[in-house]
C-alpha cells in the first residue's frame, strides 16, 4: 500500500462513516500515524438518501471526500480498499490492494441491509443504504411511471404505480411521506395523460406502532400526518415474501406491486477473521466492553453500527444511529491517546439527544431530551439539525438551497433517469 513505518503506532480505521470520521478527527494532532481505509471515496450522509431516491436532492449533496476529511492531517493516510479479511493473530489486514499491518484496529464498517435470511426478498426488494441503491431506487420510481403510461392493463398499471414499503422505522416513514408528496405535486402536471391518483403508497409494519422507537405522541403524530398525505398504514403485518409481483404476508392481505421497498432492519458488516459466534451480539454486531474494545482483542476496537456495547442502561446495545457513532469516536479516540500513553481509560456514556422524523412538508416530529413536538416548529428543528450534521460548507449550502426552492415550488427537480435500473416488466404482463 506504499504506506512508510513510522516510530509511532500505527492506527487503522476501517470505514469513513460517521464513526471513522469522529476518531479521525480526534486523533489529528496525535503522535500516531493513522491509515483510514473505505470501499468509497466518500462519506456518505444516510438519512437523506431518501430524498435522493425521491428526486430532492442530488446525490453529490450529501456525499462528502473522505480525502478532503483528511487535508492538512499529518501522518494520515487514507487508501481506497475493501477489507477482506482481519488475522488478528498476526494483526494484518487482507484488502482488495494488499495488505496492511496495524498496531491498533478500529472496526467502523456500520451495517448492511437485513433482510433476515429471507433470499427471495434480498433478490426483488429494493434497499436504501448506499447512494448506488438510492439511485436505483430514484431510477425505477421514475422508470414504473414511464412504464405505466404505456399499458392499457389495469392491473398492471395499477402494479407500477403501487408503491409498498416495509418497516414503520424513521426510513420508512419518511420515504413514504416523500412518495405522497410527489403523488400529489408532481405526478399530475408530470403525467397528466396517466390517471395518477390510482397510485398508491403503502407502509407495513410489523409492530403495533409505526415509530416505534419514539414516544407514544410521535408515533400517532406521524400516522395522522401519513393519512392526511394518503398513505396507507398497515400495522401487525409481516411481510413474509416477494417474487417481484406479489407481496406475501403472514395473513391473507397481499399487494401487487413492480416497488418492493426494504427498510426493515439493518445487521452489522462484519469481516471474515473477526465473526466468531462467540464475538457477535445482537444484531450480528461485535461484543465490545465499555472502552469499545472487541471481547478478548485488546487492540482491537469497534464503534458505531458494528459495536454492540450491552449495559444495564443498554440491555441490547446503543441504537444504531449517527450519535452513538459520532460520540462512540470521539470517546475512543482520546481513549487510544491514553492507552498509548498507559493511562487507564475512560468508559463510554451515551449521551441521547433525542430522536426525530419528517413526514414530509411542514410535518415533523421530535423527541427530544425533555420535550416533545410535531408540526411545522419541529419540521424546522429537523431541517436544522440535518444541515448542522451534514459535511462539507458546500454540501450544507446546495441542500439549503434546494429545500428552500423546493418548498417555494412545490418541485423536486433531480427526478432524472441517469443510470436506468433494469426492472423485468414482463411478469407482470400475464
Ligand atoms: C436510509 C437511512 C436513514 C437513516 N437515518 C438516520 C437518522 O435520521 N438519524 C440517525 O441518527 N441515523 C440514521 N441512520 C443510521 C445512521 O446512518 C447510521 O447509524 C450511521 O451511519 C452509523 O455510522 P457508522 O460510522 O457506524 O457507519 P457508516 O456511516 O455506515 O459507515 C461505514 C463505512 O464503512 C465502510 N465500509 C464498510 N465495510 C467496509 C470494508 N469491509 N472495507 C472498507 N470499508 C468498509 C463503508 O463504505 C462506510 O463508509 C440512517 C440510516 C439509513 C440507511
Amino acid at each position: 500500500m506504499n504506506i512508510p513505518r513510522s516510530n509511532n503506532p500505527r492506527v487503522v480505521i476501517i470505514g469513513g462513516g460517521f464513526g471513522g470520521i469522529a476518531l479521525a478527527q480526534k486523533l489529528r494532532k496525535q503522535e500516531v500515524q493513522v491509515v483510514l481505509l473505505d470501499k468509497n471515496n466518500y462519506h456518505t450522509f444516510q438519512p437523506l438518501l431518501y430524498q435522493v431516491s425521491t428526486g430532492g436532492l442530488e446525490p453529490d449533496s450529501i456525499a462528502y471526500p473522505l480525502r478532503k476529511v483528511l487535508i492538512g492531517y499529518d501522518n494520515f493516510f487514507f487508501r481506497l480498499a475493501e477489507v477482506i479479511e482481519i488475522i488478528p493473530e498476526k494483526k494484518l489486514l487482507q484488502t482488495t490492494i494488499g495488505e496492511l499491518f496495524y498496531d491498533y484496529l478500529v472496526v467502523a464498517t456500520g451495517s448492511h441491509t437485513n433482510f433476515f435470511g429471507n433470499t427471495e426478498l434480498e433478490k426483488h426488494a429494493m434497499a436504501m443504504k448506499s447512494i448506488p441503491q438510492s439511485l436505483n431506487l430514484r431510477s425505477l420510481i421514475l422508470e414504473n411511471f414511464e412504464q405505466a403510461l404505456l399499458t392499457d392493463e389495469y392491473h398492471e398499471r395499477d402494479a407500477l404505480m403501487n408503491f409498498v414499503i416495509v418497516g414503520g422505522g424513521p426510513t420508512g416513514v419518511e420515504l413514504a411521506g416523500a412518495l405522497a408528496e410527489i403523488k400529489k405535486g408532481i405526478l399530475p402536471k408530470d403525467y397528466p395523460d396517466l390517471d395518477t391518483r390510482r397510485a398508491q403508497i403503502n407502509i407495513i409494519q410489523g409492530r403495533d406502532r409505526i415509530l416505534d422507537a419514539m414516544s407514544e405522541q410521535a408515533s400517532k403524530k406521524a400516522e395522522d400526518f401519513l393519512e392526511e398525505l394518503g398513505v396507507q398504514v398497515w400495522k401487525n403485518v409481516r411481510v413474509t415474501g416477494y417474487d417481484g409481483k406479489t407481496v406475501r404476508t403472514q395473513t391473507d392481505l397481499t399487494f401487487e406491486t413492480a416497488t418492493l421497498i426494504w427498510a426493515a432492519g439493518v445487521k452489522g458488516a462484519t469481516i471474515k477473521g473477526l465473526d466468531a459466534k462467540e464475538l457477535i451480539a445482537g444484531g450480528n454486531r461485535l461484543s465490545v466492553n465499555e472502552f469499545n474494545q472487541v471481547i478478548g482483542y485488546p487492540e482491537i476496537f469497534a464503534i458505531g453500527d458494528i459495536a454492540c456495547m450491552q449495559s444495564e442502561e443498554a440491555p441490547r446495545g446503543h441504537p444504531m444511529m449517527a450519535q452513538p457513532a459520532i460520540q462512540q469516536g470521539r470517546n475512543l479516540g482520546e481513549n487510544l491517546v491514553r492507552l498509548i500513553n498507559g493511562k487507564p481509560l475512560r468508559p463510554f456514556v451515551y449521551k441521547d439527544k433525542g430522536s426525530m422524523a419528517t413526514v414530509g412538508r411542514n410535518k415533523a416530529v421530535c423527541d427530544l431530551k425533555n420535550i416533545r413536538f410535531q408540526g411545522v416548529f419541529a419540521w424546522f428543528v429537523w431541517m436544522f439539525v440535518h444541515l448542522f450534521f451534514l459535511i462539507g460548507f458546500r454540501n450544507r449550502v446546495v441542500v439549503f438551497i434546494n429545500w428552500v426552492y423546493n418548498y417555494i415550488r412545490f418541485d423536486r427537480e433531480a427526478r432524472l433517469i441517469i443510470r436506468p435500473f433494469k426492472r423485468n416488466y414482463d411478469q407482470f404482463r400475464d
